[in-house]
């Protein structure tokens, strides 16, 4: 090659970026699940439907309902046991609280329970806290947040294994087995963690089941609807999801008919999230986002997704732009190789590497 190497490189980084915000512009309009917040879900049995009563409750008033929103923002962080007694007064600490939730979920700060908070109250969410995102405090234009401390795993490999126990009936496991490969593939594919099944749950890494109601950790479960799952910040591993929803794989939601139909793959694919030590992001188009619409497909990582995540654990070093077409022939045998991507988020992941390392 006669080429400069100084002048290939420049050209690659030219065509590369603009490569890259040509395919991300195309995709900042999140795929599927950021459907307007004002759009009202109707669904009879879900956990908070009844906040929909409160929209436009006024500061200093008392009205049947509020106690259990005070309960709601406490259960997620947002007032502390001591500071409100948990009465049906709208009082100053719950107009603080709404403020801080909507900061945190992106809306306009408002303080006042408007038809799009109260929305998205409404929906069906992470049962983790949203303690750390109040506790970050500062925000900049990145949305993503740690877990106090900021855990991470300290090695290259992890092994993640399915109850045999907690697991669900009417799924076919192997369908469930395939759906968390491809979450944990989309991680791997960014960051120089591999992820590998076994059989051996007491001894695996990263331990998944579906379990109902209270279950031993202090997180009980609340039915169909409202928390879908939690996990837990590195070192601990454990992934729970509600047995109580209706999960659904390859995008079956017709097949389920139900209005409740919650897609496993989304939803593992943020817990893992979680496992990895991202805590939640303010951003309603990252798969980090606190919630999740029923009958809703949200798999792609986003920046800010990829961003958090890089700075935790440092680029993919297998990550080439040779190894950008791979396709689910790495997912073989439940290993989640660090090759894998998918093409739909080549341009993501070419873009924050871009950012954080040209
Ligand atoms: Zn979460
Ligand atoms: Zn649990």
């Amino acid at each position: 090659m006669s080429q400069n190497p100084i002048h290939r490189n420049i050209a690659l980084y030219v065509v590369l970026t603009t490569f890259c915000f040509l395919f991300c512009s195309a995709r900042n309009i999140p795929e599927v699940s950021t459907a307007k917040a004002t759009q009202t879900i109707n669904v009879s049995n879900a956990t908070w439907h009844n906040f929909a009563r409160l929209v436009d409750v006024q500061v200093g008033s008392h009205v049947s309902g509020v106690s259990e929103l005070k309960r709601y923002l406490n259960r997620f962080g947002y007032v502390t046991d001591d500071a409100i007694n948990f009465s049906d007064e709208f009082d100053g600490h719950l107009e603080s609280a709404i403020s801080l939730y909507q900061q945190n979920l992106g809306l306009p700060i408002t303080g006042r329970l408007d038809t799009s908070t109260v929305t998205l109250m409404s929906l069906p969410r992470c049962g983790v806290s949203d303690t750390h995102m109040i506790d970050t405090g500062v925000y900049t234009t990145a949305r993503y947040t740690y877990f106090g401390g900021k855990p991470k795993w300290n090695r290259d490999t992890l092994t993640y294994a399915f109850s045999e126990i907690h697991k669900l009936d009417y799924l076919n496991s192997d369908d469930v087995k395939k759906a968390f490969r491809r979450s944990f593939g989309r991680w791997a594919s960014v960051i120089p963690v591999t992820f590998e099944e076994t059989d051996d749950y007491s001894s695996a890494d990263l331990k998944i089941g579906f379990f109902s109601g209270d279950h031993g950790d202090g997180q009980p479960f609340d039915g169909v609807l409202g928390t879908l799952a939690h996990a837990f910040a590195p070192e601990n591993g454990r992934l729970h999801l509600d047995a109580a929803e209706t999960w659904v794989v390859d995008d079956d939601f017709k097949g389920k008919g139900s209005t409740v139909a919650v897609d496993l793959e989304s939803v593992a694919t943020h817990e893992i999230g979680h496992l990895l030590g991202l805590g939640h992001s303010s951003q309603e188009s990252a798969v980090m986002y606190p919630s999740v619409r029923p009958r809703t497909k949200k798999v792609d990582l986003t920046v800010d997704d990829v961003a958090g995540i890089l700075k935790l654990y440092g680029a993919n070093p297998r990550l080439r732009l040779d190894s950008l077409t791979q396709s689910e022939d790495s997912l073989q045998n439940g290993a989640v190789s660090g090759r894998f991507l998918s093409g739909n988020f080549t341009g993501y992941v070419l873009l924050v590497v871009l950012i954080l390392f040209l």
